[in-house]
């Protein structure tokens, strides 16, 4: 193993290597990705439900995913790597007028920010989406720009073009202490060894708590559980399915290959690495997913699992540079919507290492220190 580099960036999910492709790329290849696992991918980021949109609630968000989803149109030319991106559009369904003023607002901004999402009546949303039951639904929001990506082609398409540039990515890798003087990062504690660098990276997803404890930081990052189900082959799924959403029970479904993907949040459930499936939730998501979406009565479950989603208090990445220790950085705690703002979290952080700053998009918003300021916008737009 290395024994320096420049930057040494703990976690290899999504953003530890879209991180570490963006700095190979402006030439800074003495770059060492850690990754605990023995395999990339077995964190959230090949977890998850693989939703792209733009529909989101806060400017920084929307232009987030603007950027990160014009590089996933660009990625099968630039990365040599397909990414199966389908428009399906999402559809958030609502059923309160309080939650219908915040999206019209939410709308409003997408708009401003050049995203074709519109606020849609009932019939609309049956026309859209003629399989689900609306019981309840008074309007709701649609974008048909959003959709779907193939979570792993992502990732790899890092991992692999990282590497082709020179960057060293290694598997089965753990930090186990970061050390500084004074208040400067000096070198990473591995179980294979020790890497003196001037630049830390924390992009350890819902790990990223304890790893920011290595270095005395308190980054206020939560593991939560969530839950996915995918059915069997369901015959004669229309194609054009969208991506809806029940939002105020945080209730998914999605075409996946022939069958439906669905999820739905557990409000209540604690903080915890557990990653079991939850049967009580389990049997309450079933039922109400299928009042919603009754053609799932006749459907087999093929496949389920858990992941956690990394949340912070306002429901925002904490990104950048961290006060407290000069060269440790953030790329971490993205609540649940991390994948699709990869690509455009590891360029900008790149920025703000090599050029002391994030240019392409203001993260100031994104900062750690808007918890010390008390001062946050939060996301609306959870699922
Ligand atoms: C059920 C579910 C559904 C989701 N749906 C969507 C969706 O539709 N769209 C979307 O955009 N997002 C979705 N997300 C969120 C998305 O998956 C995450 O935001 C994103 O993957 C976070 O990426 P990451 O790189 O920060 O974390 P991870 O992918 O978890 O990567 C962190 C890595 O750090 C490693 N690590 C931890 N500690 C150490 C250490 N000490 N040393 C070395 N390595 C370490 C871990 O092994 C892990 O591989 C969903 C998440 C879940 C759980």
């Amino acid at each position: 193993m290395k024994s320096t580099a420049d930057v040494v960036i703990i976690g290899g999910g999504i953003m530890g290597a879209s991180t570490a492709y963006h700095l190979a790329q402006r030439g800074c290849t003495n770059v060492v990705v850690l990754e605990a696992s023995e395999m990339f991918g077995l964190g959230s980021t090949g977890l998850n439900a693989g939703g792209i949109r733009y529909q989101f609630a806060t400017a920084v968000n929307v232009e987030l995913s603007k950027l990160s989803i014009d590089m996933m149109e660009r990625f099968p030319s630039e990365m040599d790597q397909e990414l199966g991106i389908k428009r399906c559009g999402y559809l958030f369904m609502l059923d309160s007028e309080p939650d219908l003023e915040q999206f019209r607002r939410n709308v409003a901004l997408q708009n401003a920010h050049g995203v074709p999402s519109r606020i849609v009546s009932p019939d609309e949303i049956a026309a859209l989406a003629p399989e689900v039951e609306l019981t309840g639904i008074i309007g709701g929001s649609w974008c048909p720009r959003d959709g779907l990506v193939d979570p792993h082609g992502l990732l790899q398409g890092y991992v692999s073009n990282a590497r082709r540039l020179g960057a060293t990515l290694l598997t089965s890798t753990s930090a186990t202490a970061i050390e500084t003087q004074g208040d400067r990062v000096q070198r990473v504690v591995t179980n294979a060894g020790t890497i003196d660098t001037p630049a830390v990276v924390i992009a350890a997803g819902p790990w990223s708590g304890q790893v920011g404890a290595m270095a005395g930081v308190d980054l206020p990052i939560q593991p939560i559980r969530r839950q996915i189900a995918v059915t069997a082959p369901i015959a004669g799924l229309r194609p054009d399915f969208p991506f809806v959403i029940d939002f105020s029970r945080s209730l998914y479904f999605h075409r996946e290959g022939t069958a439906i993907l669905t999820g739905m949040s557990n409000r209540d459930e604690p903080a915890g690495f557990n990653t079991s499936v939850d049967e009580a939730w389990r049997l309450h998501h079933l039922e109400n997913a299928m009042e919603r979406l009754p053609l799932l009565g006749d459907a087999g479950i093929a496949a389920e699992w858990a992941g956690l989603y990394e949340v912070t208090p306002d429901d925002q990445p904490i990104l950048g540079s961290l006060p407290q220790v000069d060269g440790l950085f953030a790329c971490a705690g993205f609540s649940g919507h991390g994948l699709m703002h990869g690509p455009a979290a590891g360029l900008v952080l790149a920025e703000e290492i090599l050029d002391g700053r994030a240019t392409t998009i203001d993260i100031d918003t994104l900062r750690w220190g808007r918890f010390e300021a008390g001062v946050s916008a939060g996301e609306y737009n959870v699922v």
